[in-house]
């Protein structure tokens, strides 16, 4: 059965390019749109989430992931929502760990808030993950519980503590809040050399009404990065990732600093992901519109008939975002929040 699979998608052969010239082997999966945090810059207050009966099944997710490791993608981060709180998500993990394992896949990641890592790390470990992305905004407790809207830092430290123990490397994902999180910067860089961690700074992104003006809490990462160049020297280096972060070294801390810049400083040009939603959409880019459904045609007519979409999909890719027009008001805000898409 899975030899005649791979045949059928050998013969498919679809381009996995862009209509610009970009290479796409990077799927995003946003797993679950649910979380059990409330992050100000993510989510209303009073989120209302898709009915069940939208989403996809983990079955479908893991079908279509392997449909398109047959076509070429070879990086697959899991995300949402929060990915961990899907029930029966070890099963995935466990599937798409296999594809490391063959070969076909080349690295299967996860991007989480860590809440409940510590009942995952060793899962995680044992399934191929070697490298995750853990979204930590400060490390001060009152703080941590406002921002998260009520959540505990000590539990997501605990999880990081565990993801470490079990051999997983870290990467702290910390937005840049302008008038909230400046001063957490030093603490959470030092926090980070200490413990071996990466860190990454992200600029917000205007995406979904979360009922505050996102231009008062915008601050480029230049800016935000001025304690910490106080205190050290921020030195650029060549370093990529699959992602779209550039990168420093900051000494003498022994620490790689990855900065993402969607608005002041756009990186689009490498861009070489698509993301899967929770109810089956494929968007190219987190800030536009234009995306496939791949729901009905699954269900219909089983999963060849992604084929067809994905080759649909490839050439909807925008040259870029527009988040500088949307963030100063001359474009409108997408309605669709982060964890629809997934970060
Ligand atoms: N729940 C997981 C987590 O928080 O890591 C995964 C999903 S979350 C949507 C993925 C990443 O997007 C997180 O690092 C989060 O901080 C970031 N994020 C959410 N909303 C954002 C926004 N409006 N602008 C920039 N980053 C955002
Ligand atoms: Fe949940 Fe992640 Fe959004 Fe925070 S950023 S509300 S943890 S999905």
């Amino acid at each position: 059965m899975e030899i005649a699979s791979d045949r059928l998608i050998q013969e498919v052969n679809i381009p996995m390019q862009d209509g610009f010239g970009r290479k796409i082997d990077y799927l995003r999966i946003s797993v679950t749109d649910r979380c059990n945090f409330r992050c100000q810059y993510c989510m209303s207050e009073k989120m209302t989430f898709m009915p069940k009966s939208e989403l996809l099944t983990l079955e479908e997710i893991t079908l279509i992931a392997e449909r398109f490791i047959g076509h070429g993608i070879r990086k697959i981060r899991l995300t949402g929502g929060e990915p961990l709180v899907r029930r029966d998500m070890k099963d995935v993990i466990q599937r798409l760990g296999r594809k490391v394992e063959s070969g076909d896949l080349k690295e299967l990641t996860l991007t989480t808030n860590g809440s409940l890592l510590s009942e995952y790390a060793d899962h995680l470990a044992a399934h191929h993950v070697q490298r995750i992305n853990v979204s930590m905004d400060t490390l001060d407790p009152r703080r941590f519980a406002e921002i998260t809207r009520g959540a505990d830092v000590n539990v997501v430290l605990a999880g990081i503590e565990a993801a470490k123990s079990a051999g997983i490397r870290v990467k702290i994902n910390m937005v840049a809040l302008r008038d909230f999180n400046e001063s957490d910067l030093v603490p959470m860089a030092q926090y980070c050399a200490r413990n071996g961690h990466d860190l990454t700074i992200i600029e917000t992104m205007p995406l979904g009404d979360v009922g505050a003006d996102r231009a008062l809490a915008h601050i480029s990462a230049d800016e935000f990065l001025k304690p910490l160049s106080n205190c050290y020297s921020i030195t650029p280096i060549p370093h990529r990732s699959a992602g779209p972060a550039r990168y420093a070294s900051v000494e003498p801390l022994g620490l790689k600093l990855g900065m993402i810049t969607p608005l002041s400083n756009n990186f689009c040009d490498d861009c070489n992901r698509l993301r899967l939603t929770t109810d089956g959409k494929i968007f190219m880019c987190l800030g536009h519109n234009a995306h496939v459904d791949l729901r009905s045609a699954v269900r219909n007519n089983g999963i060849p008939a992604v084929d067809q979409l994905l080759r649909q999909a490839l050439k909807l890719k925008p040259r870029q975002h527009d988040f500088n027009a949307q963030l100063d008001g001359s474009a409108e805000i997408l309605e669709r929040h982060m964890n629809v898409t997934g970060g």
